[in-house]
């Protein structure tokens, strides 16, 4: 297996650079290594990886609770952004961590739940943009 040092997900043999971030992958001894000097578990535990990202609380509360509803057990992370970011843009933001094994049912969960959650009111909108320009426009032909 390979890992990603960045983003820690886990990769097939062969696999050089991580498809993500474009960062190249170590060995799992090299990942062991690098885990343990940043004082992170050994990876013989469960390991929770990065399955989405919430802009704020409220929406990581929203996105947890949907992977609580299909059983998968979700760790959440608020991240500071950089200091140079923070002057400009002070909101955190929220990583959501699942076990490896959950992530690309993960993944899914929460595209879908992003989209029907947080693009509800943008789709309200444009659906309801599309009624008014149909009314407004030429008397609907029958056939
Ligand atoms: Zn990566």
């Amino acid at each position: 297996m390979r890992y990603c040092p960045s983003c820690e997900e886990e990769y097939r043999d062969g696999v050089a650079e991580c498809p993500e971030c474009r960062t190249s992958t170590l060995t799992e001894s090299e990942f062991a290594q690098r885990m343990e000097a940043a004082g992170r578990r050994p990876l013989d535990e469960p390991a929770f990886v990065i399955a989405g990202q919430a802009d704020n609380a409220f929406q990581a509360d929203l996105l947890a609770a949907e992977l609580g509803a299909a059983d998968i057990p979700v760790i959440l992370h608020a991240n500071r952004r950089g200091p140079l970011e923070t002057a400009t843009e002070p909101s955190n933001y929220v990583a959501l961590r699942v076990p490896a094994e959950h992530l690309i049912h993960a993944r899914e969960l929460l595209a879908a739940a992003k989209e029907r959650l947080f693009a509800e009111e943008s789709e309200a909108e444009k659906a309801a943009e599309e009624e008014e320009l149909a009314s407004e426009g030429a008397a609907p032909r029958t056939s």
